[in-house]
């Protein structure tokens, strides 16, 4: 980490940090109430909108300002709060979430034994809830002008892949010092600082329909061509290298007496390295240029659309953390790395040092026992309020170092 960041001033008391967190608890729950009862999932445009305005009345609530309200490039809304302008911290969030409506209703909002549940509690509504409450303690504590830097930036189409709001995320990123993104930490506190890269591929298998029992060989068998790609596409995996090559989705055929004319697969695929996401992207067409079935005609639509997230982009403040978590007296901080993607991919990618796993404590991203930690909440509100205050005394180039590597951007 750079010295700039020891030099700085004095650290606020860890007392008077964690305090004032634990002080905020029923507001904070109050918000994450607030917000797991809209239900937004990534489709529903509606939704999304009324989960964009219980946002934006907790952030002019706890900030004392409006955010903007705006959309991304495909509709989908996104709020964005400026403390100033800008420059040192960019925080990112999402609301989207991936649970249909209704879902409350068999999984209501309940604070319960220690643990938050209800839908996008973890996957990310706490987070956003812990990125709002650290800026209004940090103003509490340093007052106003210590938010001229920090800028929260809320999209929501980030469980499909931030497909719209790719653009304004990176916008945003570049002209920051550091990126702090919200998705839920580890079950035991841990921050997440290197995310596989993320592809997803639709094949497209044509052959030509024919009886099955007449005259079988005037078909072109779409299923048996969409097999034998797809058994040459699982050879690209090199699970030693951290590639895992996933057909997920599969189908084809008309009718059980007919030569199948059309076959369809859908194939993740995940690399730890840049290098392999390119690898099997090539691979992949070339397999499809040349089909193991003579006459089929083979399509691959996809490419990378998550970029990896390097242990490196993420190191600096991955000190950081463990640095002001120390000082604040909370357990230490470890990292963990995962296949899962987020918007900390692109922006790691840019060169923009970025951390990610800053939100809530817990578990059960997508899946039914999904729950926040309710004592992790107040810890990660007193943890990224000791943050911020660091990168706000450093300034915007405090953790960058001089060569930027820049080594995607012109691939999707
Ligand atoms: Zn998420």
């Amino acid at each position: 980490m750079s010295d700039l960041l020891h030099a700085q001033a004095a650290r606020l008391p860890a007392a008077a940090i964690t305090d004032r967190a634990l002080d905020r608890m029923p507001a904070i729950l109050a918000d994450l109430r607030a917000l797991v009862e809209c239900e937004s999932p990534s489709s529903d445009p509606a939704s999304l909108e009324r989960c964009a305005r219980v946002l934006s009345e907790v952030i002019s609530r706890r900030l004392a300002s409006a955010p903007d309200r705006t959309s991304d490039a495909l509709g989908a809304p996104v709020v964005t709060w400026r403390g100033g302008r800008g420059g040192t911290a960019l925080l990112v969030g999402h609301f989207d979430t991936v649970w249909p409506l209704g879902t409350l209703e068999r999984v209501p909002f309940a604070v319960r034994e220690g643990t938050v549940r209800g839908p996008g509690c973890f996957d990310m509504k706490a987070g956003l809830v812990i990125a709002v409450h650290a800026l209004a303690l940090l103003a509490e504590l340093r007052g106003r002008a210590a938010l001229d830097g920090m800028t929260l930036l809320a999209n929501s189409d980030e469980e499909l892949g931030s497909p719209g709001s790719r653009g304004l995320v990176e916008s945003h990123a570049t002209h920051s010092g550091a990126v702090l993104v919200f998705e839920g930490g580890g079950s035991a506190a841990e921050v997440t600082t290197a995310r596989k890269g993320l592809a997803n591929y639709r094949v497209v298998v044509t052959g030509r329909a024919a009886h099955a029992g007449v005259d079988p060989q005037r078909g072109v068998n779409a299923v048996a061509a969409a097999s034998r790609f797809l058994l040459a596409a699982l050879e690209l995996a090199a699970p030693d290298r951290g590639t895992t090559v996933t057909p997920t989705l599969m189908s084809g055929g008309s009718s059980r007496n007919t030569v199948p004319a059309r076959a369809e697969i859908a194939i993740d695929v995940r690399a730890e390295e840049q290098g392999e996401q390119d690898r099997v992207h090539d691979a992949l067409l070339a397999l499809a240029a040349a089909p193991a079935v003579d006459d089929a005609r083979i399509e691959v639509a996809g490419a990378p659309h998550r970029p990896v997230m390097a242990p490196e982009a993420s190191a600096a403040l991955f000190a950081l953390v463990r640095e002001e978590a120390d000082a604040l007296g909370l357990p230490a901080v470890g990292s963990r790395a995962t296949g899962g993607g987020s918007d900390a991919n692109l922006t790691a990618a840019l060169g923009v040092p970025s951390i990610d796993g800053l939100g809530a404590i817990g578990d059960g991203a997508h899946a039914d026992d999904e729950h926040v930690l309710v004592d992790g909440l107040a810890h990660r509100v007193a943890l990224v309020t000791a943050v911020l205050d660091r990168l706000a005394a450093s300034g915007p180039d405090a953790l960058h170092t001089s060569d930027r590597p820049n080594t995607q951007g012109e691939k999707p």
